[in-house]
């Protein structure tokens, strides 16, 4: 399906195996109160490639998300993410692994007491090897690429609500991560600048080829995906 609308093919990178998710199935508490949330997904990911997650509220699309994230530890079944099994995976591996990958949320999540750069370098000081006095240049590079360059120095309550999610992009894609997760990245936004946010992450993923899940029940923006995935009751639709 690639092409379709307009997207690159054959990038750098592109074709390389991302995520890797075999027959996960995960359901939240115990006993008489356990609720199964996910059956048997099955899905890979590979390098370059936009994928939407759609499905009605409720239907397991953050929790998903977060799995492949490796913000929440497994059950069932087997998920490889970037070449690592997180399925019995230690804490120190599964915070390896978040640190590789870039996280966009529907509510952009900054910190109002930093400045819009300094918002971008809280990624930055996730990756030690990286100095300090690089922190302010990476930011202004990817400030610049998501069209925010002016605003450096602004703090969140002086940014619009599609100012802030770009904010929150650069912040995601400042460390070059291999795989995005967006999780509603344009619920909060009117239509003009969702369209804004969605071009620049397809822009940016295609430069970077990277994978880009990207979880939305806004119909808007399904144009820009090489596949769209639909969920329902937890089980991906045929
Ligand atoms: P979606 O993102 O598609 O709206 P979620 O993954 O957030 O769906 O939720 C899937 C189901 O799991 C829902 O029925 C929700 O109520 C339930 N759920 C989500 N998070 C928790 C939690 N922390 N504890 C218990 N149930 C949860
Ligand atoms: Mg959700």
């Amino acid at each position: 399906m690639a092409g379709r609308f307009g997207r690159a093919q054959g990038s750098r990178g592109a074709g390389e195996r991302v995520v890797s998710a075999d027959q996960l199935t995960y359901a939240f508490g115990r006993g008489s109160l356990r609720k199964a949330v996910l059956s048997e997904i099955t899905l890979t990911l590979t390098a370059g490639e936009i994928v939407i997650l759609e499905g009605p509220s409720g239907s397991g699309k953050t929790t998903l998300l977060s799995l492949i994230g490796a913000l929440r530890s497994m059950q069932t079944g087997n998920l490889q993410v970037l070449g690592r099994e997180l399925l019995n995976a230690k804490p120190a591996h599964l915070r390896q692994a978040r640190s590789q990958i870039g996280f966009i949320f529907q509510n952009h999540n900054l910190l109002d007491c930093l400045s819009a750069w300094e918002n971008v370098s809280t990624a930055l000081r996730l990756h030690p090897e990286i100095p300090k006095r690089d922190y302010r240049p990476r930011a202004i590079a990817i400030l610049n690429a998501v069209g925010l360059g002016d605003k450096l120095d602004a703090y969140p309550e002086n940014l619009s609500g599609g100012q802030k999610q770009r904010v929150a992009i650069a912040r995601a894609l400042v460390n070059h991560p291999k795989l995005v997760l967006a999780d509603e990245p344009t619920s909060a936004l009117d239509s003009q600048a969702g369209r804004d946010v969605v071009d620049i992450m397809q822009r940016l993923a295609r430069e970077e080829s990277c994978a880009v899940l990207l979880v939305t029940h806004d119909n808007r923006i399904l144009d820009i995906a090489d596949r769209i995935l639909h969920i329902e009751d937890g089980r991906l639709q045929p």
